[in-house]
């Protein structure tokens, strides 16, 4: 009863409802994403991509998070970041990177899957096991580099026990406009990430097919290193790195899937986790 007068004063507030476990809001996510572009674009090393890092930092603070802020450095000069929520022992990773490129306001690449990361963060915030991150300088057209540099040094942050003990690792990527849902991955066959959340969106009814990839999302840098990653993605945006990837763009609807599925496979990996304390 006391739960019903709470949701009903939210609602007359003007306030989304909060969610029960499990559950995760599109539209919260699609607000998250619209404060994002509202910065403007975001290039690696740029003024916005820090403001972005630490709008995303208070969020996760907020939800419980003891976070860690990653420097390191560009190739062409300055700094970018990454923002990790940390855990206890290392059993799921779930990324999405935050820097944009500089032709627009880079809503669906990738406000959205840093929004879809935060309502995972959400829904299993205090639960033992879970890295979270917004990472930055994923955008090589940017940085110049040829690998994802954010991925890069939070491979380079994990040590050995917890590079073995990580059963799952996403990356959300563009999960907010498009027509097909891809699990992507870079080898031929589905890998153990891709398989766990290709056999979780099947139990949702979500309709999500696999799809090979030469690696252009920071799951490549988790899966060279050793830990197997998948990349979610709604896809194609025909205003993918344009100016018109804006956030009035994204759909909800979308969004809730991008997050749920994540959500609901990292869930699975830490609740064998815990069965075995
Ligand atoms: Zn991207």
């Amino acid at each position: 009863m006391r739960r019903l007068v709470l949701v009903a004063l939210l609602f007359a507030l003007g306030v989304p409802a909060a969610s029960g476990r499990g559950q995760v809001s599109g539209l919260r996510a699609k607000a998250f994403a619209i404060r994002l572009a509202a910065l403007g674009p975001r290039p690696a090393g740029s003024v916005n991509e820090r403001r972005a890092g630490r709008m995303i930092e208070r969020e996760l603070r907020a939800l419980g998070y003891r976070v860690r802020v990653q420097p390191f450095s560009l190739p062409r000069g300055g700094q970018s970041r990454n923002i990790v929520g940390t855990p206890g022992p290392l059993r799921a990773i779930v990324v999405a990177h935050l820097d944009g490129v500089s032709a627009g306001p880079a809503a669906n690449d990738n406000g959205s899957g840093v929004a879809a990361m935060l309502e995972v963060a959400r829904e299993l915030a205090g639960r033992e096991g879970l890295l979270v991150a917004a990472l930055g300088a994923e955008e090589r057209v940017e940085t110049g580099s040829s690998v994802h540099l954010g991925s890069a040094r939070l491979v380079r942050g994990l040590g050995p026990a917890d590079r073995r003990s990580v059963r799952l690792a996403l990356s959300l990527d563009m999960v907010g406009v498009g027509p097909t849902l891809n699990v992507r991955g870079l080898e031929g066959l589905p890998n153990r990430s891709a398989r766990l959340a290709l056999a979780r969106a099947r139990s949702l009814g979500f309709p999500a097919s696999c799809r090979q990839d030469t690696g252009q999302s920071d799951h490549a840098e988790l899966t060279r290193a050793g830990i197997p990653a998948a990349w979610i993605q709604w896809r194609w945006d025909s205003c993918w790195h344009e100016s018109c990837d804006r956030a009035h763009r994204l759909e909800p609807s979308k969004l809730a899937v991008g997050a749920r599925l994540a959500l609901k496979t990292a869930r699975s990996q830490l609740a064998r986790a815990d069965s075995f304390n």
